[in-house]
């Protein structure tokens, strides 16, 4: 008999705007058991379900969904745990609108089925029960591999080649586990605790974490591999450095990098000065250059931290902004203006060198460019000021080049300085050392650098049981 199609999924309950702007505390709470399992009755349970497809992962989801359905949650989480171990991380941030969801068959009439708050509930329904399941983890293959940065990216790959009976490190540059989950998404999106929590799982199945160890400083991929005796080498060292416009009066008082406003306020904690000692300046008017989730996190971070009045000063229009929807929505539902169709083109400052203006020029938007959005066009002579006191630059970021710099034979992109990488394995241009993530995508999102991290463990394994087999690299590296 055909199911029946119900169209809308189930709300999910988040903070009142008026309540959560002045607190760091989570804004969408999650769905409830009765909330889940309704939701759960959504799915077709389709016998070649699209969305799996579309996620970058392949997680069995009607499989998961079904477990919820029959309200074996635990079952829920442990289909999920095989193909991800990052289950609460990724079902609050991964844009499943343009994944899986996109996919989902009951979204052609109606709204797709939830996935991403269905992976998240059952992630925290573990959590909240004490209980941590575990895969099956294979015999030891007394073969070391180093892990170059705590992301997604590295924390799935060492996930993965530790279930693989492999003896994996991971070598972390900040004191903290986690890459932009920790540093860089905000508290009230995606709760530190939960973060560390999926990292001490990551550590429970056998993974060594050692932090404030920044390759290319304290030791170089060569004296790991030649000296510490790792036979491969996984980068996923994502991209932490800042873009800029390099326009007159960038460097102003007041104008900060996203990277650093948002890193200032979650891992130091900037907001609880004078508890934590790392203070971040945020004055009365805050512009925030940009339209990603970075700009949105640093707005909402923003008006949290006491600001009066966050713009948002954008090129484009809102139809063009990269950032989720939903939570454009969430900044718009707490105050954050939104000016599209204007650039920055200078900040002028004060006689104590603090910005007090910036000077923007008008937008249109002409044909569409490489990335498919239309390009936007600078409307000559149509330059306006608008007053503010703190900036924050949210325009894109790109891999630092450390780690390029101190490997010889590690080549990477000419215009972008990404490592040159196959996609598909990972393998770069130096036998040993595969790379995913931002630092070969550039900045792109959480679950496809859980991919790629995920796909360069098969290959390590694959290479570490053939190494000695003549063309392994060049195979590896050409592979389509
Ligand atoms: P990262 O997460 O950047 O991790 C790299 C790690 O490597 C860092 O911990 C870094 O300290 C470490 N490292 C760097 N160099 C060295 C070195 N030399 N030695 C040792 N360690 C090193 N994506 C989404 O899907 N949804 C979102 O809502 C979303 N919001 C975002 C909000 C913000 C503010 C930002 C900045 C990004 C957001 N993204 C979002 C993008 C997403 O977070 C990234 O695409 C993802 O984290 C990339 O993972 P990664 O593992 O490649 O790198
Ligand atoms: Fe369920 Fe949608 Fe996946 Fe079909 S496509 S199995 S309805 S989640």
């Amino acid at each position: 008999m055909p199911r029946k199609l119900i169209l809308n999924r189930v709300p999910m309950k988040k903070r009142k705007p008026g309540e959560r702007i002045k607190i760091f505390d989570e804004v969408a709470l999650g769905y409830t058991e009765e909330e889940a399992i309704k939701e759960a009755e959504r799915c077709l349970q389709c016998p070649k379900p699209l969305c799996v497809d579309g996620c970058p992962v392949n997680i069995d989801i009607p499989a998961f969904i079904k477990k919820i359905k029959e309200g074996d949650f635990i079952g829920a989480v442990r289909i999920i745990k095989e193909d991800n171990p990052l289950p609460a991380v990724c079902g609050r941030v991964c844009p499943q609108e343009e994944q899986c969801e996109q996919r989902c068959v009951v979204g052609i009439k109606g709204e797709p089925v939830a996935i991403g708050r269905l992976e998240r509930f059952v992630a925290d329904y573990e959590a909240k029960q004490g209980l941590s399941e575990k895969p099956e983890i294979k015999e030891k293959k007394n073969k070391k591999v180093a892990i170059i940065g705590s992301g997604p990216a590295g924390l799935v790959c060492a996930s993965e080649l530790a279930k693989m009976g492999y003896d994996v490190t991971i070598f972390e540059s900040l004191h903290e586990a986690g890459g932009v989950l920790i540093y860089g998404i905000p508290e009230f999106r995606l709760p530190k605790e939960i973060v560390k929590r999926e990292v001490e799982y990551i550590k429970s199945l056998g993974v060594k974490l050692v932090t404030n160890f920044c390759v290319g400083r304290t030791r170089t991929i060569d004296e790991l591999m030649n000296e510490d005796g790792f036979e491969a080498v996984f980068i996923g060292t994502g991209a932490g450095l800042p873009r800029f416009m390099h326009i007159p009066g960038e460097n102003l008082l007041g104008i900060y990098s996203a990277n650093e406003f948002l890193t200032r306020i979650n891992l130091m904690k900037a907001y609880k000065f004078p508890e934590y000692d790392t203070p971040v300046k945020v004055g009365n008017r805050v512009a925030v250059i940009g339209g990603g989730n970075v700009a949105m996190d640093s707005a909402r971070s923003a008006l949290r931290a006491g600001a009066e009045k966050v713009m948002v000063l954008y090129r484009r229009t809102r139809k063009e902004m990269p950032a989720r929807i939903e939570e454009i929505e969430n900044a718009e539902e707490e105050g954050i203006e939104f000016h599209f169709l204007v650039t920055p083109v200078r900040y002028i400052g004060d006689e104590n060198g603090w910005v007090k203006e910036v000077e923007v020029t008008k937008m249109k938007l002409g044909e569409p460019d490489e990335s498919g959005r239309r390009r936007p066009i600078p409307i000559e002579g149509s330059e306006f000021t608008i007053s503010v006191d703190t900036v924050v630059v949210a325009i894109g970021q790109i891999p630092t080049p450390i780690i390029a710099k101190t490997t010889p034979g590690l080549e990477v992109h000419p215009r972008w300085g990404t490592l040159i990488a196959n996609q598909k394995t990972g393998a770069t241009t130096r036998p040993g050392i595969f790379a995913g993530g931002d630092v070969v995508t550039g900045a792109a999102t959480v679950i496809l650098a859980a991919g790629a991290g995920k796909t360069a463990a098969k290959y390590i394994d694959y290479y570490l049981q053939n190494k000695d087999k003549k063309g392994i690299w060049e195979e590896l590296f050409e592979m389509k």
